[in-house]
């Protein structure tokens, strides 16, 4: 949820970054009391920032 948050009071682009602490398990979806999609939001941040910038561990020029 912290991702989310920090989408919607600081940038995008610092939510992605985040996002690819999240592993994908759908812990959080299950437990929502008013279902959101949590790890539905969090992949879609998570192949936005990897289209624009490449996957964690790949940025830098490291080919
Ligand atoms: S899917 Fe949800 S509970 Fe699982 S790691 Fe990601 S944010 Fe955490």
């Amino acid at each position: 949820m912290g991702v989310i948050w920090t989408a919607i009071t600081y940038s995008l682009e610092e939510a992605a970054e985040l996002s690819f602490l999240c592993i994908g398990c759908g812990a959080c979806d299950e437990v929502c009391p008013v279902e959101i999609p949590l790890s539905g939001i969090l992949w879609r941040l998570k192949t936005l920032a990897a289209g624009k910038e490449g996957a964690p561990g790949r940025r830098g020029g490291d080919t």
